[in-house]
């Protein structure tokens, strides 16, 4: 029997959609297509053994121990089994014909669709453009994306211990602070001059050093990693121009990498990641793409963007089902995401520029403030510091042209600017 007459569920008569991916943006999809009213067969292949879960406590409550796994889940098991969704863990998607609309899997049958919707995420980065980091792959070095390695990871926070970590952005800051916190000895190493530069900017990456330096980490920053190696007496050393620093283990945190193998084989359109329209539609019209892949076009900014944040996996899994719905939405929201790191909390919304004005309300020192980002007098985007219940005002004030000494003045409520 050839592989296309194998095909199901197309062999029962009826092709519904099939989601690839078992993170968040692929459970809110499915999701929102059931509680939408979508009857037709819905097939979900994760290559991960978990029921799909969310990435941000891996770093924070799951690693401090604060959560446990299930806590992870935005749907539990049986919501999948209850609703008639073909869950299909540790099942990897190895290609897909859009000729015969047809997903092919490792070891099973086909599947056919009617629309297909990719999911695939990101996955760590080990080194750059043309080549991994020497060392990365030594016993003891880890990377942080699944459940799995953050488990590995939380064995190793014993108190006493040494952990290097290469690559200060959020998940490297992140996991700093929960390793600090259970008495590690925390060395962060970045090339940038602050944390979180490319992410944030100098002004928010100076403040969360100096909150790192002051909770105990070692902070080795303007410093390049060339590799990391096994010293039969030392353990591992990570080298630096500078000198050796030796490491009980290691943390490589220099960035994810969007899993756009399967879109760039099946010939759909590949920029930074899949790249899709406002209802998130590839280049092939059956073909959807959401999440930390997709590279969509927001009719809000006049851009195409990729985003790697949690709030707009939920939000593109929902639009998603909206699409195949047949709703009339579309991809219109203003980035967010948080961080939590030892006393601070923060949220932000927005679309800051690398060149864009820095306006700061509030005494950073004192651990509250809000930071806004100006262009040409319009703000841009805003984040609020451990002060809360603010930020779906903040995202109402984006695209205004507010005067910089009203945005300061902490005697005018910050609600009714
Ligand atoms: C440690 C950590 C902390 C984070 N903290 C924050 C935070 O504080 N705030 C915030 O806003 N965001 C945070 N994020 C980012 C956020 O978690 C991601 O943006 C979000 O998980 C993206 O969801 P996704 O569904 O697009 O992709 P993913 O969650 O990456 O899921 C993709 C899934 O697809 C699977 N897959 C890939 N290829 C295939 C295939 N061929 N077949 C089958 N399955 C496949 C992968 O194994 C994976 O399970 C964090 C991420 C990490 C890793």
């Amino acid at each position: 029997m050839s592989e296309s007459a194998m095909t199901e569920p197309a062999a029962q008569g009826e092709l519904g959609t099939v989601v690839i991916g078992g993170g968040l943006a692929a459970a809110h999809c499915v999701h929102s297509l059931r509680e939408g009213g979508y009857t037709k067969p819905i097939t979900l292949i994760a290559s991960e053994n978990e029921v799909p879960y969310e990435r941000p406590p891996l770093s924070k409550e799951f690693l401090q121990g604060n959560k446990q796994a299930q806590e992870l889940e935005p749907f539990a098991a049986d919501w999948y089994a209850d609703t008639d969704v073909d869950l299909r863990l540790g099942v990897t998607a190895e290609s897909i014909d859009t000729a015969a609309k047809a997903v092919s899997l490792g070891g099973s049958a086909p599947v056919g669709y009617e629309n297909l919707v990719i999911a695939t995420g990101c996955r760590s980065r080990l080194g750059g453009r043309n080549a991994n980091m020497a060392g990365w792959d030594l016993p003891g070095v880890y990377t942080l994306r699944s459940l799995e390695d953050s488990k590995k990871i939380k064995e190793q926070l014993v108190s006493g211990k040494r952990l290097v970590i290469i690559g200060a952005g959020w998940i490297g800051m992140e996991v700093a602070a929960s390793a600090r916190t259970a008495g590690v000895e925390v060395t962060v190493i970045t090339p940038d001059q602050v944390p979180l530069a490319t992410a944030m900017g100098t002004e928010f990456g100076a403040h969360v050093a100096q909150l790192h330096i002051a909770n105990g980490v070692q902070c080795r920053f303007g410093t390049a990693v060339s590799g990391i190696a096994s010293d039969p007496e030392k353990g591992l050393v990570v080298q630096t121009p500078t000198g050796d620093i030796p490491a009980d283990f290691v943390l490589l945190a220099i960035g994810a990498v969007p899993n756009n193998e399967l879109a760039v084989a099946a010939g759909l359109e590949v920029g930074t990641g899949v790249v899709v329209d406002e209802y998130l539609r590839s280049s092939d019209s059956n073909i959807l793409a959401i999440g930390d892949i997709a590279e969509a076009y927001n009719t809000t900014l006049g851009r195409a963007m990729r985003v790697e944040h949690w709030d707009n996996a939920i939000r593109q899994g929902k639009l998603a089902a909206a699409t195949i719905l047949g709703r009339d939405e579309s991809y219109d929201w203003l980035p967010y995401f948080f961080t939590d790191q030892f006393d601070l909390g923060m949220e932000y919304v927005g679309d800051r520029g690398a060149d864009d004005d820095v306006v700061v309300r509030g005494d950073m020192a004192a651990g509250e403030f809000v930071i806004f980002w100006l262009r040409q007098g319009v703000v841009t985007a805003a984040m609020n510091v451990n002060i809360w219940d603010v930020n779906d005002h903040l995202r109402s004030m984006i695209g205004k042209n507010i005067p910089v000494s009203t945005l300061q003045d902490t005697g005018n409520d910050l609600m009714t600017l």
